[in-house]
């Protein structure tokens, strides 16, 4: 059997893996000419965790992974206005948590295919041609005019997919935006870096977020997070740097340091009514994104491609597989994306009186139990 994936990210790659691993050929088709350096820091935890166990990643994972003793939040004037001690979310998630950046999760995927997987880079899917009997292949045509032919196309090219754009329709109906847009850099800021140390920085400001992470001795990992959806800043570089300043100097401290063309991108989920059309298969962002204030997006993106997998070793036949893959899929994601709603609301204080309870909040996290009892909201918030 053979399938083609769209998309090398963290989705495209653990599928291919799970695929590989019941003998598949897989070829994957990643638009990028060379593996994405850029991105940004993710909470690792929920299903992700076990299918990465299963994968054979999850050492590499960990390896690449750190754990932030505190997130502290700053106000305009640079002071501190309280702490969420992060190590109380590790034992809520059983252990299994920890902060990993986004490229550091491919790589450590990239360096685990199995030999049967071939990754073509630079290229894009430009058709998909699919006959209306069941079981019959798809052909797959690529912008350099070579035509494959799968048993299976995965779309994994994220939430804007080509693939999904093709087969089922433009995206204004799929997204549901969230209100917000984000934006993220990595950049080398020693002193910055050493300021922070095992600490999260997060602002404590009205009408938006700034997060900002020690990556290592010399570099930091920086996310924007404001209202607003499209269309987005045709200056990216110039948006976030005034955000930034508005942040007070912990922001401002990296506001030179933003590269020309920050990675930006509106905060949304993806929700498609069917991610089975035929041989064709949505999956990971491109099929249930839950945004950045579910959590969760690239730990659901490892799990999905093993859940297929696991239906597809389940089942002689693929279209049932694919069936009762989307099925059992749906009633994991379909939580977490009512949950990073709910969290839309209150993710960006609107008022000075939001403020106020944050930091009551914060105040009360210094004890133990409340701790604990956040942890448990955070985590137990994002896996309900
Ligand atoms: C700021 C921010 C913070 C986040 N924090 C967390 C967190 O704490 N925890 C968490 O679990 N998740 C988090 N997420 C979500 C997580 O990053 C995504 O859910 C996850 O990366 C989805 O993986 P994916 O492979 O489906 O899509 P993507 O990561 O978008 O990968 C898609 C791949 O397809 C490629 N591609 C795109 N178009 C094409 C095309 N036409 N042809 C071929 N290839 C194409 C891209 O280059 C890319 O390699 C966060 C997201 C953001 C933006």
């Amino acid at each position: 059997m053979h399938a083609v994936i769209s998309g090398g990210g963290i989705a495209g790659l653990a599928t291919a893996t799970a695929l590989a691993g019941l003998g598949w050929r897989v070829t994957v088709v990643e638009v990028a000419p060379a593996p994405r350096r850029g991105g940004y820091m993710i909470d690792f935890f929920g299903p992700g965790w076990e299918a990465a166990e299963r994968l054979g990643v999850l050492a590499a994972l960990r390896r690449r992974g750190r754990v932030y003793a505190a997130a502290r939040y700053v106000d305009a004037g640079g002071r501190t206005t309280g702490r969420l001690p992060l190590a109380a979310l590790a034992p809520v998630a059983g252990g299994r948590y920890f902060s990993i950046l986004r490229p550091e999760i491919e790589e450590a995927l990239r360096e685990a295919l199995p030999p049967a997987v071939e990754v073509r880079h630079g290229r894009t899917v430009v058709a998909v041609e699919q006959r209306a009997d069941p079981g019959a292949p798809v052909a797959v045509t690529l912008d350099d005019g070579a035509v494959v032919t799968g048993d299976l196309l995965v779309a994994a090219d994220g939430l804007h997919s080509g693939v999904r754009r093709l087969v089922v329709g433009g995206e204004a109906s799929l997204l549901r935006p969230l209100g917000f847009r984000t934006a993220a850099f990595i950049c080398t800021h020693p002193d910055l870096a050493a300021r922070l140390g095992d600490e999260v920085l997060l602002t404590d400001v009205v009408g938006g977020q700034v997060g900002i992470f020690a990556v290592d001795r010399e570099r930091v990992s920086v996310f924007v997070v404001c209202p607003g959806g499209t269309p987005l800043p045709d200056d990216p570089r110039r948006a976030v740097v005034d955000e930034l300043r508005r942040h007070g100097p912990w922001a401002a401290a990296v506001a030179d340091r933003v590269p020309d063309a920050p990675w930006q991108d509106v905060v949304a989920q993806a929700v498609v009514p069917r991610w089975v059309h035929g041989r064709v298969l949505l999956a990971g962002d491109a099929a249930h994104a839950v945004s950045l204030l579910a959590g969760q997006g690239a730990s659901l993106a490892i799990a999905g491609g093993v859940s297929l997998a696991d239906h597809v070793a389940a089942h002689d036949d693929l279209d049932t597989a694919l069936d009762e893959h989307e099925r059992a899929w749906r009633a994991v994601v379909e939580p977490v994306q009512r949950s990073g709603r709910r969290a839309a609301g209150a993710f960006v204080p609107r008022h000075r009186r939001d403020l106020w309870v944050r930091r009551t909040v914060l105040h009360a996290a210094r004890l133990p139990a409340v701790s604990r009892g956040l942890g448990s909201r955070l985590i137990g918030a994002a896996t309900h």
